[in-house]
């Protein structure tokens, strides 16, 4: 008899995502073996009914496919393993923490068994790398060279952590069984939980010389040169992503990813606000009043523009189109602030000159 998956989670027909999912995390707790030590079979058997109700419902395919044809994938449900319940192993881990979910399948299963064994090639540890690029890189793109240190497969035993000639023998801590047991007491009783055995990591065998370079690992510490291509116009923090470059796998399993955090470095000349940068420009008082040709530096390098006579020292002065890239495949603006210099030392000529000046201005404060 086909089962009926929202009778199982206790969720109506047109039950959203979140009322499943809250649903399942109210099951899980009531089914818990630590809330249920009396029966092991049932508890299992409800376990397994949510678990696998779960993992139908909260994927929106599954659980059209569900509605329309009244199951998905063999009509007597599941094969099951851990490795299937990527998202009943969220919610689980949400509510009992890391490693919650592994070990109940233990407790169900039986650790060593097959759940041991779809586990042994574990994807490698993502890893996240910084990187300081200069403003100018920031803004045109690069390529930068890091050097990473990270987990590679080791050459010596090809990963597999046996030394070269050798294989691998009966454990002798659980006589190949793959398992040991424990008497586990919790408020609610006490049960005999069985877990993977720690020597041989359930697989009931272990190497008989671990490959002396990488002490059985498999992998080694590296300092590994890599390549990273700045896309123009990055942010200070912005994130890359490099697929698979991260720790090594174990035992055939896939690499992880590299992250890098681009960190801007702080410009001499530039201060950056979104895509536009600002920049600082001495210019005397005269060259404000008279109008002048001034030399601004520019992401491209020195540029020589004409200011207009009577330019106002607080107007900043705008270059369009000459700061960072921004979101729109354009550039923002290069703004210029005029710092007035005041001159410290005048020769005898240059103070006469400008206290002639100033009288022109204004006779009555001119006179000492
Ligand atoms: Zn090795
Ligand atoms: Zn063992």
């Amino acid at each position: 008899m086909p089962k009926d998956y929202y009778e199982i989670l206790g969720v109506s027909r047109n039950a959203t995502q979140e009322e499943i999912k809250k649903a399942y995390r109210r099951l899980v707790k009531k089914y818990h073996p630590d809330m249920y030590p009396g029966d092991k079979a049932e508890a299992e058997r409800r376990f397994k009914e949510i678990t696998e109700a779960y993992e139908v419902l909260s994927d929106p395919q599954k659980r059209a496919q569900y509605d329309r044809y009244g199951h998905v994938g063999p009509e007597q449900g599941f094969d099951f393993g851990p490795a299937d319940f990527r998202r009943a192993r969220e919610v689980f881990e949400e509510v009992f923490g890391r490693g919650a979910f592994e070990d109940l399948f233990d407790f169900f299963f039986g650790g060593g068994t097959r759940a041991a064994q779809r586990t042994r090639a574990r994807r490698g540890e993502d890893l996240e790398y910084r990187i300081k690029v200069s403003l100018e890189d920031a803004a045109f793109g690069a390529r930068v060279r890091a050097t990473v240190p990270r987990l590679v497969r080791c050459d010596r035993c090809g990963g597999s952590g046996m030394e070269p000639g050798t294989g691998t023998t009966t454990c002798p801590t659980c006589r190949g069984t793959g398992r040991i047991e424990y008497r586990h007491t919790s408020i609610f009783g006490s049960y005999i939980n069985v877990r993977p055995c720690p020597e041989c990591q359930g697989f009931g065998e272990v190497f008989e010389r671990p490959c002396r370079k990488c002490h059985g690992s498999g992998r080694v510490r590296e300092k590994s040169e890599i390549e990273v291509e700045i896309p123009p116009g990055i942010a200070d923090g912005e994130r890359l992503l490099l697929r698979g470059q991260g720790n090594a796998g174990m035992n055939g399993g896939p690499a992880g990813d590299l992250i890098i955090a681009v960190e801007i470095q702080e410009h001499p000349v530039f201060h950056r606000r979104d895509a536009d940068l600002y920049v600082e420009v001495p210019v005397h008082y005269g060259e404000l009043v008279l109008g002048a040709e001034i030399a601004i530096p520019t992401l491209e390098g020195e540029e020589r523009v004409r200011i207009p006579p009577g330019t106002d020292p607080h107007e900043p002065y705008r270059l369009r189109g000459r700061g960072m890239p921004n979101r729109m495949g354009g550039r923002g603006d290069l703004i210029v602030n005029w710092r007035v210099v005041i001159p410290r030392k005048l020769s005898r000529d240059q103070r006469e000159l400008l206290q002639r000046f100033t009288e022109s201005l204004s006779p009555a404060r001119g006179k000492p």
